[in-house]
């Protein structure tokens, strides 16, 4: 049975004051609710697995900022670590230690980069990718997929995801077609299509970049072997591969999906895990490939809070923790366990949703298709199903992402608790979209 809608009034009144300051009300366009019922709540506090709204409405939290919260809100070991290093101030625009402890965690344990820079966002981080992958190769032409997000660069806001596909649209207005002609897109999943855009644009490709777990479209799992194909194509080719590991960096294990595929792609980006909740992003690969960077090389990024101590400071505590032994077995298994029950309940009763997962990350498909890895296997009609999803799950407590398109994150602090609830939340939510 639907059960009455949650008080919404903090924060619609919220809502129609940041109206007033800010392009509908937001600082990112999928926060505002477009796609699902309601005004956008407006957060408060988070602790662990939970967060609270400016009414007081108590939610089990799948979003976790999008990603970065693998530890879930506020974690102690991170908030410490924080609070710690800004008694001795925010910024200096200067080296400090920290960055030389986060590149010697990461670095020290992940045997696909050599080097790395931090900027101060997944969109930076991939933009400066992209600028070294054609001053290395020097090439101007880069191939992306079809619902791929890497970022709200120009080059690369060609049939994205994410905010634009909830939206209904695939593509920015404001982007010069003189730069949206040196982007390729195809489509997932289509060895041919890969090989007819290096037919055509023979020697001018200078890098193809993927999320190898595409998680902004749905979650679009490729296959061992296309994945093998692109790094064979590209090797073949003087094209650099790029993963875009923004989502899947230390998420599906601390080398990411280039270690889960055992893949060497030529440059790696990071982002939203890496900075603990705070702003940063990075890039790396080998020490040949960095070293085109500017103070070395002529690639010239730079960035006045890259490598900020606060934010370092933050992603040393958090990485810190993902290496302790059995984080992400156990991470794994609770999520593995949370599907596997959903997808019993959905057998049983015959409804047509699919919950596709890897790692610590799922996503709920209204479909009866036993996989999804391209972007137009998706039908934009099973969205309104999501929709009312969405609404009957807020009332009840859980808080998704506000959008279909949007995979759901399960963090450490997740409890067997919060997904016994969970999935009781989920069960009778069902039954109403069904
Ligand atoms: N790349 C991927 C795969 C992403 O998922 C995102 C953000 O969702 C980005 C890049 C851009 O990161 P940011 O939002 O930190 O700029």
């Amino acid at each position: 049975m639907s059960i009455p809608d949650i008080s919404r009034a903090k924060s619609a009144e919220l809502y129609e004051k940041a109206k007033t300051y800010f392009p509908g009300g937001v600082n990112s366009p999928v926060r505002a609710f477009k796609s699902v019922y309601g005004t956008p709540l407006f957060i408060d506090k988070g602790d662990g697995s939970h967060i609270w709204d400016a009414d007081g409405n108590e939610f089990i939290d799948f979003c976790c900022s999008w990603g970065p919260l693998i530890l879930g809100h506020n974690h102690p070991a991170v908030r410490n670590k924080v609070i710690e290093v800004m008694q001795k101030g925010m910024s200096f625009g200067a080296p400090t230690a920290l960055e030389n402890e986060l590149a010697e965690l990461i670095l020290g344990n992940n045997k696909y980069i050599k080097k790395i820079r931090f900027v101060s966002s997944g969109t930076e981080a991939v933009m400066s990718a992209i600028r070294l992958a054609r001053g290395y190769t020097k090439r101007d032409k880069i191939l992306k997929f079809e619902g791929c997000y890497h970022g709200h660069t120009d080059a690369l806001l060609v049939k994205a995801g994410s905010g634009l596909v909830t939206f209904g649209e695939t593509s920015s207005a404001g982007i010069p077609k003189a730069f949206a002609d040196e982007t390729i897109v195809v489509a997932l999943n289509d060895k041919d299509a890969v090989l007819k855009a290096f037919e055509d644009f023979k020697d001018q490709i200078a890098v193809v970049i993927i999320e190898p777990i595409p998680a902004n479209n749905g979650l679009l799992l490729q296959t061992q072997d296309y994945l093998d194909f692109l790094r064979e194509t590209c090797t073949q080719n003087g094209t650099m591969l790029l993963f875009d590991e923004v989502i899947s960096g230390f998420r599906v294990g601390f080398e990411g999906a280039a270690a889960y595929y055992n893949i060497q792609p030529d440059i790696i980006t990071y982002g939203k895990i890496i900075g603990g909740g705070l702003p940063v992003g990075a890039y790396g690969a080998s020490a040949e490939v960095m070293d085109h960077i500017s103070p070395v090389g002529s690639v010239y990024q730079a960035g006045t809070l890259s490598g900020n101590p606060v934010a370092m400071a933050a992603g040393i505590a958090q990485l810190s923790e993902l290496l302790q032994p059995g984080f992400y077995e156990q991470l794994h298994a609770k999520t593995a366990d949370f599907v596997k029950a959903i997808e019993a309940f959905v057998a049983e009763r015959g409804y047509e949703l699919r919950v596709f997962t890897i790692g610590s990350i799922f996503w709920f498909a209204f479909t009866d298709r036993e996989s999804i890895s391209t972007a137009d296997d998706i039908d934009p009609a099973s969205m309104l199903k999501f929709k009312v999803m969405h609404r009957e799950l807020i009332n009840r407590g859980i808080y998704l992402g506000p959008s279909g398109y949007e995979v759901g994150f399960i963090s450490s602090a997740h409890t067997i608790a919060d997904l016994e609830t969970t999935k009781t939340a989920i069960f009778d939510s069902l039954d109403i979209v069904f």
